[in-house]
């Protein structure tokens, strides 16, 4: 016989906290406070498996009245009253509770069991006839609504009516007539809306709840949570059958919620409200502005109605009792609501509580200092991408700001700049001193001086994977993309939204951590590495065993790497070292020359800047391994396209229009990926190579003189998109040969290695014998997912998101690293490539290295180390030592139900509308969307007070 009913109650439980996928969280945890003694109302919960038979089946269990009606005799034997009695009788809810949180999205029915000889029971019993019929109208008022489907309007304009008709404006001001008149009025409405009259049967009335609340399960509103924080739709809810008890006794009853901790910023405060004379439902919908639970809250928030500690100290110490309680049982932060009657506490829900990335890093390192868990839980807390909006400017909290645009949040942080339409002139303004936002429809590998120079890339087209996205992400610059609401007219120098229109040259503000277009400028916050976020990272190192290292070029990203906790640089991507300032001048008279003569004194020119650059890199890294790669892109990219850059560039490089041309269109290639780069430059152009071993091994030898620690580092020097020894046997020749040149006219010795790229799988199969000269390796793991899969990242928005639809692809393998595909090859490279070379060093870079599911890769795979963007650092340094706890067998633990989504706004709208009278449910958006970085208790408490119905600044 399969169980379907769980009894809690009593000081007792049948389930317990670890079995919610059966009883749901809300079910798993009033049995689990039951069982540890906390004054919880008794009931009962049908299981989740009962809500799935009725989904399946369209009935219940066969046995399951029979199972309900035996843990109704309990419930009535230990609450002392019985359902239905006319002279004591028994109240219950009927609670819905998912295994996932889905705050407010579900339905639950109050005060069950009423009909007109109950009621009088109830009055007579409490002595109080304004109490029971208030429960009465609630009672008829939510049934109507939640079972029968009758439009919850009604009884709002009713109940408006009466309180006018009376002169009050709140609904517990309303007298005994009122309430008994709206009941009947209420009634009558459902007579005149259904053709029947309301159910007076209390056996029907529970039934018909347990039903609505099992329904609730696949309403929109449920559903649309899920799709957006991922719940999968099977499972279903529990029910949940308890007694009731009143809030609304009275001015000695009231009812509550509170967070055990500060869920804003993690302060070790109880954090809660409360309404005097009320029901639960009344401090979620924001009938009355509740009060504060602390004297403390009290005055910080200059309120002058008293305090539940004021109000009712015993009843408060009780509760913070139970604080200490819950938490030293739970070890974690809980969300929880109470109700008084009379004077008497009960707790009625409990739960892990949300709460921000800071708050979350504050309480994990509180509650290790406090002894609650240990340095290695702390750890397992946070989800690594949450602390991603800690590392980048952010938009102030408070600040005021018009969105103008919504689009995709492509890269995170805060930007703001000006205007303008073409990456030449962001590179131009840039020098001048100006900042900028870049706005293109789309870029292309034309573009990277200019998204380079730019604070921020705004594009109205492409996806989370187009290449300003992908660009943007590597180098930390903020991205909106896709925003299609935005027309650029680049001839007029014009961005129109809508009405709108902004010029070149206009301020403007992106936020690419929520996809917000905003006007003007808007007040930010700079990221930094301190306090309790600092004690964390430090815990997780203590536990990491593979290395960090950072993607970087310039002196800003090193030093910001350095900050970040980045223990050497996995990938110098020197062409970009080209873009900055005069040096893509050099680099195009490189290009356009018409001899090598020509050539080797634009190189010349290159030589000085480069190892200027390196020398740097060295200086700051300090002894720290910094792995160098050789020019990586196609050398078109440096040249330009449209006939008005084509005589700009011919006029800076002091070259006819004509040669320009003429090379730009020699150059060109049907497929770029795939052509004349990477090592192959190398070997048509030895010059190239020569010039860049130089500069670094110069570097090098400077930076022994001048670096700090006054050693010489170890140079890696790393040859890109090798496919076979003999290129990289030539390459490792030129650079032999230079090193030694270096080393006699610098007359210093240094060691160096000379390593490659793993991009192509043919470098993967072959690793084996590459290893007999590379000394090291470097999964180039963006470019490898290209040429494993066929697919080129730039183009794959276009079917993206069908592929996702149907299955064909969970994951965007540019994100995530395809185990299966190019993982395998990773490990076939790896196994043949310590066969050849038993001690040889292995890591990956690319977007991937920074990605928390593929760093759990590295660390099972057992690679050494992982080099991601700077801003990345931290979140791989967490990444990591959980990847490493994970091996112990250490749990996961995150505070969060959901991974950070694409906002979405459109469903949310309309979730906010279908129910806009239940502040609920907006506690639940509020809670529920991971992008609402500035959620707060605070606010969405906040809202419930006096109860602003729409979201603040958000549509
Ligand atoms: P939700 O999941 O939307 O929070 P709940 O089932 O928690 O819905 O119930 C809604 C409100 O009714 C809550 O404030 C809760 O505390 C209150 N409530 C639920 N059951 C009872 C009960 N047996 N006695 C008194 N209040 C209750
Ligand atoms: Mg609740
Ligand atoms: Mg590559």
């Amino acid at each position: 016989m399969t169980k379907w009913v769980y009894n809690f109650g009593a000081g007792e439980a049948e389930g317990h906290a670890e079995i919610k996928d059966l009883l749901g969280n809300k079910g798993a945890n009033l049995a689990e406070m039951a069982s540890i003694g906390l004054p919880v109302p008794p009931g009962f919960t049908l299981t989740t498996e009962v809500c799935s038979h009725f989904e399946q089946t369209g009935s219940y269990p066969q046995d399951l009245k029979e199972q309900v009606q035996k843990a109704l005799q309990i419930l009535e034997s230990r609450a002392g009253c019985k359902f239905g009695d006319s002279e004591n009788p028994l109240l219950v809810s009927v609670r819905s509770g998912a295994r996932a949180r889905m705050p407010g999205m579900m339905d639950t029915v109050l005060n069950v069991g009423l009909n007109a000889k109950t009621v009088e029971a109830l009055a007579e019993q409490s002595d109080d006839r304004r109490f029971a019929f208030d429960s009465y109208r609630r009672f008829i008022q939510m049934y109507a609504d939640i079972v029968l489907g009758v439009d919850a309007c009604h009884f709002e304009k009713m109940l408006q009516r009466a309180k006018q008709k009376r002169g009050v404006k709140q609904d517990h001001e309303l007298q005994v007539e009122d309430l008994e008149r709206l009941v009947r009025d209420y009634k009558t409405r459902v007579f005149v809306e259904l053709g029947e009259e309301f159910p007076t049967d209390p056996q029907v009335q529970l039934w018909g709840a347990i039903g609505a609340v099992f329904k609730s399960w696949t309403n929109p509103r449920a559903k649309t949570y899920r799709e957006l924080h991922d719940i999968p739709e099977e499972g279903g809810t529990a029910a949940n059958v308890q007694a009731m008890v009143f809030g609304n006794m009275g001015h000695d009853s009231a009812s509550g919620v509170a967070f055990t901790r500060n869920p804003s910023n993690g302060d070790n405060h109880f954090y809660g409200e409360f309404l005097l004379n009320a029901q639960g439902e009344d401090v979620v919908a924001g009938i009355r502005t509740p009060s504060e639970l602390t004297m403390q809250a009290r005055m910080a928030h200059g309120n002058n109605s008293p305090s539940l500690e004021e109000k009712m100290p015993k009843v408060f110490r009780e509760l913070m009792a139970i604080r200490d309680q819950l938490e030293k049982h739970y070890k974690d932060v809980q969300d929880i609501e109470f109700t008084i009657q009379k004077g008497k506490l009960y707790m009625l829900q409990t739960r892990s509580g949300k709460r921000t990335t800071q708050a979350a890093i504050q309480i994990a390192v509180d509650m290790t200092n406090e002894g609650l868990i240990t340095k290695q839980q702390a750890v397992m807390r946070l989800h690594p991408s949450q602390i991603d909006q800690l590392l980048h400017p952010t938009i102030a909290e408070n600040a005021k700001k018009q969105i103008i645009a919504k689009g995709l949040p492509a890269s995170p942080g805060a930007a703001i700049g000006k205007v303008v339409f073409c990456a030449d002139e962001a590179v131009q303004r840039v020098s001048d001193g100006e900042k900028v936002i870049l706005v293109r429809n789309e870029t292309s590998p034309d573009d990277i001086h200019g998204l380079h120079a730019a604070e921020g890339v705004l594009t109205t087209r492409g996806g989370m994977t187009s290449h300003a996205a992908v660009v943007a992400r590597s180098m930390g610059r903020p991205c909106v993309a896709g925003a299609g609401h935005l027309e650029i007219d680049e001839a007029a120098g014009k961005l129109k939204i809508g009405d709108l229109v902004l010029e070149k040259g206009d301020k403007l503000s992106i936020d690419g951590s929520t996809g917000e277009v905003l006007l003007g400028e808007v007040p930010t916050v700079l990221p930094k590495v301190t306090g309790a976020f600092r004690t964390l990272m430090s815990w997780a190192d203590e536990y990491r065993t593979m290395q960090v290292r950072a993607n970087a070029e310039t002196k800003a990203d090193a030093i910001l790497a350095k900050d970040f906790g980045a223990e050497g640089i996995g990938l110098v991507r020197t062409e970009h070292m080209f873009f900055a300032g005069m040096r893509i001048t050099a680099m195009r008279q490189m290009i356009l020359a018409s001899d090598t003569k020509d050539r080797k004194d634009a190189l010349h020119r290159l030589l000085f800047m480069q190892r200027e650059d390196i020398t740097e890199l060295f200086q700051i890294m300090d002894g720290q391994p910094v792995t160098i790669r050789l020019f990586d892109p196609p050398l078109h990219e440096f040249l330009p396209n449209t006939e008005a850059e084509l005589s700009y560039v011919a006029r800076a490089a002091g070259v006819p229009v004509e040669r320009v041309r003429r090379r730009a269109t020699e150059l060109r290639e049907f497929n770029p990926m795939l052509g004349h780069r990477g090592c192959r430059l190398a070997i048509t152009y030895p010059e190239i190579c020569e010039m860049q071993a130089r500069a670094i091994f110069g570097a090098a030898a400077e930076a022994g003189r001048t670096s700090p620690s006054k050693k010489t580092p170890v140079a890696e020097v790393m040859v890109p998109l090798v496919a076979t020894l003999e290129e990289f046997k030539i390459i490792k020749g030129i650079i032999d040969k230079t090193a030694a040149a270096v080393q006699k006219e610098e007359n210093v010795n240094f060691t160096y290695r000379v390593g490659t790229m793993i991009e192509l799988p043919r470098a993967a199969l072959q690793a084996g014998k590459l290893a007999e000269e590379a000394e090291f390796f470097s999964f180039g793991t963006n470019d490898l997912t290209q040429t494993t899969y066929g697919l080129s990242r730039d183009d794959t928005g276009t079917f993206m998101s069908d592929y996702k639809a149907k299955g064909i692809m969970a994951q965007d393998p540019f994100v995530t690293l395809d185990e299966e595909g190019v993982g395998e090859l990773i490990k076939v490279a790896m196994n043949r490539g310590l066969s050849t070379r038993p001690d040889m060093k292995m890591g990956i870079c690319g977007e991937h290295g920074g990605d928390p599911t593929s760093i759990d890769f590295c660390q099972r795979t057992g690679l050494n180390y992982v080099s991601c963007s700077p801003y990345r650092v931290p979140i791989a340094r967490l990444a990591a030592a959980q990847s490493a706890l994970k091996a112990q067998g250490e749990r996961v633990t995150e505070t969060r139900a959901a991974r950070p989504r694409n906002p979405s706004f459109g469903p949310w709208c309309r979730l906010v509308s279908t129910r806009a009278s239940s502040c609920a449910r907006f506690r639940g958006f509020l809670e529920g969307s991971g992008h609402l970085r500035e959620f707060s208790a605070e606010k969405s408490l906040g809202c419930l007070k006096g109860g602003p119905r729409q979201p603040p600044s958000l549509f």
